[in-house]
């Protein structure tokens, strides 16, 4: 695929965005506006130039270097031109013209427009029109046919040599496919992307965000990590299951490292904080408890967000008792009391060489990590 160059057009002063600078310069998920698309061409492996144009200074506008800012004009077909001038790549390279209001630009739109060049002088992401349209002149309304009708996006594609003289003189265009059409043209639409949505009034911004925030089937994980010391007694207990030991572990509750380590891991996923805070060891409530309690309600308070516990997997670290004829009953038991597939739940054992505290036989740690999903 051919190299290309790229225009981003950020000299609008955005009077209906609500905002108080123009809405180009404003915060969107972490960054600005116009840093989307500018991180959308520069990550492009076939970019050759990025010139950005702007009434804000370029000291001021704090882009990468490899951006080169120019000043605006008095209409966007003027600033176009400017962006043109501004170039250094042959004639014939492609020009990709963007609207900095329009953040949701991806490699997949601008590849598309790349390959409709080969064929065409001009192109242009497009989608259909789904809402009914009427017109309203004269105080009536009138059904507009909708099927042959598009809403056209940017970037729009040139040759660089074509939008140049479709561009001459002084004229101003809605936009710049327009100009390249004026001239009698080839232009071609490719698929055009919802989350291009321009930025234009002040609930477009939240509309965006939503657009460009991560899928909600992102997946969630957490960590747990627990310790319990021995004190005098005859068995432990380890995901619920009991095991005849020279010693018990010493806590509040039944101490059962493995799943307070596992209840952790399911309260980091959901951002609800740790056991001690829903299960205060202060509480006399929690004396002796079973920690099947905890551990269930904590995948209850992460169901009621929305997210399901998908697998776990948990290792308990110490040098005895010896896990390993335990494990897969200690699965098991975890598996019943969350209703998982055995298959997702994992129990492994492991020493520390003789060396810490678990070496030294003074009690035992559990790690676990739980990964949960977005329930439909
Ligand atoms: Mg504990």
């Amino acid at each position: 695929m051919e190299r290309f160059a790229a225009i981003i057009v950020a000299a609008g002063r955005g009077a209906r965005s609500g905002r108080d600078g123009p809405k180009q310069w404003e915060p969107l998920l972490g960054k600005r506006v116009i840093d989307w698309s500018v991180q959308a061409f520069l990550t492009h492996p076939r970019l050759e130039q990025l010139v950005v144009v702007t009434d804000v200074a370029p000291k001021q506008a704090a882009l990468p270097d490899a951006v080169v800012v120019v000043a605006g004009g008095e209409t966007r077909s003027a600033s176009v031109r400017a962006g043109l001038q501004a170039l250094a790549v042959p004639d014939d390279m492609h020009v990709l013209i963007h609207d900095a209001a329009r953040p949701g630009l991806s490699h997949k739109v601008i590849d598309a427009l790349i390959e409709a060049l080969g064929a065409a002088d001009g192109a242009a992401p497009a989608l259909a029109v789904s809402d009914a349209l009427k017109d309203t002149r004269g105080g009536t309304l009138a059904t507009v046919p909708r099927d042959t009708l598009r809403r056209v996006q940017t970037p729009q594609a040139f040759r660089k040599r074509s939008i140049e003289a479709a561009l001459a003189g002084e004229h101003s265009y809605v936009d710049d496919l327009e100009a390249v059409e004026a001239s009698g043209a080839h232009v071609q639409l490719v698929p055009g992307d919802p989350a291009l949505h321009k930025i234009t009034y002040p609930e477009d911004f939240d509309l965006v965000a939503r657009l460009l925030s991560p899928p909600l089937s992102t997946p969630r994980v957490g960590k747990g990590f627990d310790v319990h010391g021995f004190e005098p007694g005859d068995h432990v207990t380890l995901c619920g299951v009991q095991i005849p030991h020279s010693a018990k572990l010493q806590g509040h509750s039944d101490a059962d490292a493995a799943w307070h380590a596992l209840t952790d891991a399911i309260l980091g996923a959901v951002a609800l904080g740790d056991i001690g805070d829903h299960f205060p060891p202060s509480d006399p409530k929690w004396k002796g408890a079973d920690s099947a309690i905890f551990l269930k309600e904590a995948q209850q308070l992460a169901a009621a967000r929305g997210f399901a516990l998908t697998s776990c997997d948990i290792t308990i670290i110490c040098e005895a008792p010896k896990v390993k004829p335990h494990r897969e009953a200690m699965r098991q038991r975890t598996a019943d009391l969350l209703g998982l597939p055995l298959d997702t739940v994992s129990v492994k054992a492991t020493t520390t060489e003789g060396l810490g505290f678990t070496g030294r036989r003074e009690g035992i740690a559990a790690e676990a990590v739980a990964v949960l999903a977005p329930m439909p």
